[in-house]
């Protein structure tokens, strides 16, 4: 707390020099000022942030709850400043005479544009109500998160030796360590003793997929899944259904205060997609096909159940047990066949040779840096004539503190001001951690996510920008994922996989049926994975294409309708419902879900370029990728960058092949 708020007193001392200073106002007394102000307070948000994510305790939640509306103020405090905006404002006003570079163009625009998103052209008494609602929604935002969090680790599978029927030995090893782990925390005899020989799974994706896929007791699955999908929705002290509701409530009355229809307009104006029609047209394009597909593997599934022998219907519970089981009998893919070559430590030289020979990076492993926990490890990257581009750190192990899913942050930004600044890059991802003697074995899907989040982090390294507040991943919602999920393409690379999928125990080169069958099933369930996507876009564009007005009384209700609305089969649940879509109620996501398919239309657009130059390592394509995208964070319009590194405008085709929705799979 007190480095938060020296951070903010220094950072409001710097702001009044700037707004007293009796020159005129210019670029660099002005603008170029803004960017040096606030350095200790970001320092400490980052690290705070960053903790808060991934190592969290009872003190920093404490305190996390008591800074978010100070924060909240404290931005407020800048951003509706009149007497800054008024020096913003003349410069704008005298840009044509000034001979800005484009880059200070763009900058001289955002930073104004802020302003006035923020409500700089308003009266006073309307920017003291958006004060009130800014403070309202991040008190809200953070009782999401906590609550979630809290429902999460609330719920346990506490089982017996005798109802592990149909797991392997592997989930059953991580079973009996999270047994173990529980009893160690436990504070009484009487608790210790709830998980003595036990084997606990959690609601956990890490620990309930596996669960979901092998466990034979049918039962079981459903106590799982619903304590899942009942995340926030239990009625209880940790609900979410009202913070949600009423955070797009407030949400929606911010947006017409600023003159905006409703958020999604709000949010959409600073997009690629620049309107809620353009999105909602994009989402239908792939709802038909995916659709469509997810009611073809329903009845592939159906069949597996009644030639078992079964009397049930299909349910969304069964959903991960029989897809597999269809996938063996279709594709004879058996991910514990795979895992053994996909060790963590092969996967990250897969990644970083990749890397090297886009771009000629190396990494070096250090080992004298002190790190916020034990999983955490740490590398120097440098560029191909040996000089210095940045760190960057790994934290890949699930823990019960950590949020879920996986992220790329930063400790520190990269700005070419006063001197180079390089940044500090991490990546943190939920993988279950090593059992055991065996190294760390991950899925296909970790795999993936692994290149992804490290597609965001070279984001973050490769960056080379004069001002730090345009620097990495400072872009639109809907590109800033296209330079992640690009880099997933050679993730699934035959010559790539085979140069670092390697037996953990053998040695041997993952074979090249294996690499076959896998390409092949990656098109598999694709219906299932297309639909629970899309229906967590829409969901999210319908929480913020509604007026204040119209606010919803019961987010349940309003879920139901919306999904309903759009066909959605009761097999299916949305990949987030309400209740726990961290993304849009607790995290930076709100009417932005739809973003990973749009920058997946540009990746996989993007990717046909290499596949089309005949070399997935094509020098000059990886220059201008480089060059006009990892390395421009967001000093052009994203339109722009894009078309420069592509040579045209993005086209749909590439995607609908990609995921097997063109009408040629099976
Ligand atoms: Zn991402």
């Amino acid at each position: 707390m007190p480095a938060f708020q020296k951070g903010m007193e220094e950072n409001l001392a710097e702001i009044d020099a700037i707004v007293n200073n009796p020159d005129a106002p210019t670029f660099a007394n002005t603008l170029e000022e803004l960017e040096r102000a606030g350095k200790l307070l970001t320092k400490v948000q980052r690290v705070f942030g960053n903790l808060t994510g991934s190592n969290t305790n009872p003190q920093l939640q404490a305190l996390q709850r008591e800074l978010s509306p100070l924060l909240s103020a404290h931005s407020d405090k800048i951003s509706l400043n009149e007497g800054l905006f008024n020096r913003v404002e003349a410069i704008w006003q005298a840009r044509a005479s000034l001979d800005l570079s484009d880059e200070q163009l763009k900058l001289l625009a955002d930073r104004r544009k802020r302003f006035v998103r923020s409500g700089a052209l308003l009266n006073a008494e309307q920017k003291a109500k958006i004060t009130e609602l800014n403070s309202q929604i991040s008190e809200l935002t953070t009782a999401f998160g906590q609550n979630l969090l809290a429902e999460t680790n609330g719920f346990e599978l506490v089982l017996d030796k005798a109802d592990l029927d149909g797991l392997s030995e592997g989930i059953i090893a991580a079973a009996a360590e999270t047994a173990a782990q529980k009893m160690a925390q436990a504070e009484s005899e009487e608790e210790k003793a709830k998980y003595k020989d036990k084997y606990v799974f959690t609601p956990h994706r890490s620990s309930m997929y596996p669960f979901l896929t092998e466990s034979s007791r049918r039962d079981l699955r459903e106590q799982l899944y619903k304590a899942y999908v009942l995340r926030g929705d239990n009625g209880n002290a940790t609900d979410n259904k009202e913070v949600a509701a009423k955070i797009a409530k407030l949400r929606a009355e911010r947006a017409q205060l600023m003159g905006y229809e409703t958020h999604a307009h709000f949010q959409l104006e600073e997009r690629m997609l620049k309107t809620p029609d353009e999105v909602y047209e994009l989402l239908m394009q792939l709802w038909k096909p995916a659709l469509a597909r997810a009611k073809v593997e329903v009845a592939d599934m159906q069949a597996v159940v009644d030639s078992e022998g079964h009397d049930f219907k299909i349910a969304a519970w069964d959903w991960w047990q029989y897809s597999e089981k269809v996938r063996k009998a279709k594709y004879d893919l058996d991910e514990s066949a795979l895992k053994p070559y996909l060790s963590l430590d092969n996967v990250l030289n897969g990644v970083f040779e990749t890397t090297n020979k886009l771009w000629g990076l190396t990494y070096t492993e250090l080992f004298d840096i002190h790190v916020y926990h034990p999983d955490v490890r740490v590398w120097e990257v440098k560029d191909k004539d040996g000089s210095h581009l940045g760190i960057f750190l790994g934290d890949y192990f699930t823990r019960s503190n950590k949020r879920g899913g996986a992220w790329m942050s930063s400790f520190k930004g990269q700005s070419n001001l006063d001197g180079k600044e390089r940044p500090v890059v991490v990546n943190v991802c939920n993988f279950p951690a090593p059992v055991g003697d065996a190294p760390a074995l991950l899925s296909f899907e970790n795999v993936t996510t692994l290149f992804h989040e490290f597609g965001h982090a070279m984001h973050g390294i490769l960056t080379n920008v004069t001002y730090g507040s345009m620097s990495g991943t400072s872009g639109p919602r809907d590109f800033t994922e296209f330079p992640a999920q690009i880099l997933e393409h050679w993730a699934s690379e035959p010559a790539i996989m085979k140069s670092f999928a390697t037996h953990y125990q053998t040695g041997e080169v993952i074979p090249d049926e294996l690499i076959d069958k896998l390409l092949k099933a990656a098109k598999f369930n694709q219906g299932f994975a297309n639909t629970e996507y899309l229906a967590a876009s829409l969901l999210d564009m319908d929480w913020h294409t509604i007026k204040a007005e119209e606010a919803v009384k019961d987010a349940d209700a309003f879920e139901a309708a919306a999904m309903s609305n759009i066909g959605l089969i009761d097999e299916i649940a949305p990949r987030y419902r309400t209740t726990y879509f961290a993304h849009i109620f607790a995290g930076g996501y709100a009417a932005g879900y739809y973003s990973y398919v749009h920058s997946a239309v540009l990746d996989s657009d993007g990717f046909e370029a290499f596949k089309e130059a005949g070399d997935v390592f094509d020098p000059a394509l990886s220059a201008k990728l480089r060059t006009h995208v990892y390395e421009k964070g967001s000093t052009e319009e994203a339109m722009d960058l894009y078309v420069k590194f592509r040579g045209r405008q993005p086209e749909i085709d590439a995607l609908l092949k990609v995921r097997g929705l063109d009408g040629a799979a099976d």
